[in-house]
């Protein structure tokens, strides 16, 4: 399976790091040794000074598709789960100055902590879900795919015109505003709609 991961998807996000509001999506990717599950503890790489939380919707694709036309987008995934895209800040500071390659800072064990998925038919429409993250008690992040520059459908089409997409691939579609540092000992949860989905430490 692969993980393909959209950056600067929610406008007030691509301000906070004044980047420009992009035209067409931002497209990164990460192995399969990024997945953290079950809500294990992230350990604090050492190669890193600077992580920053970023927690995003992440859409399973369940079907194989090529040039999905956006109108069919929709039929090519049906669960939803709550992820993160650790971030290590200075690294990537370091790669945009360099013009080189994100992996590094994005891609790392660990890097994309995941929850479990939830079937798509419970949530009223996946183009106005409420997500969150808090950490240590304390609400960091708030996000509604409304907002988000790019939808579900579209990259979905966007994507398989440049990978084949596949069954178990994942998406994880871009953080809303609020990402800043984690440190050893935090607390993160995060859900979805209102129902709790990521809840683990840093350590
Ligand atoms: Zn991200």
């Amino acid at each position: 399976m692969k993980i393909l991961a959209i950056g600067r998807n929610y406008a007030n996000h691509a301000k906070e790091l004044n980047n420009p509001v992009p035209a067409e999506p931002v497209v990164f990717s990460m192995p399969d040794s990024a997945l953290l599950k079950s809500n294990k503890d992230f350990y604090y790489p050492d190669f890193s000074k600077d992580i920053h939380h970023e927690v995003e919707i992440v859409v399973k694709i369940s079907r194989v598709g090529k040039n999905i036309p956006i109108e069919f987008a929709h039929r090519y995934y049906t669960e939803i789960g709550l992820g993160i895209d650790f971030t290590a800040r200075d690294i990537q500071a370091e790669c945009k100055k360099k013009g080189l390659p994100w992996e590094k800072a994005k891609a790392f064990d660990g890097a994309a902590p995941i929850s479990k998925f939830i079937t798509k038919d419970q949530f009223k429409d996946v183009n106005q879900m409420d997500f969150h993250l808090d950490i240590n008690g304390k609400r960091v992040q708030t996000g509604n795919t409304a907002n988000m520059i790019f939808s579900i459908d579209y990259l979905i089409a966007y994507l398989s015109q440049f990978f084949t997409l596949k069954i178990g691939d994942l998406i994880y579609t871009g953080t809303p505003e609020g990402v800043g540092p984690v440190k050893i000992g935090d607390h993160l949860e995060g859900a979805l709609e209102g129902e709790q989905l990521l809840d683990f430490k840093v350590k």
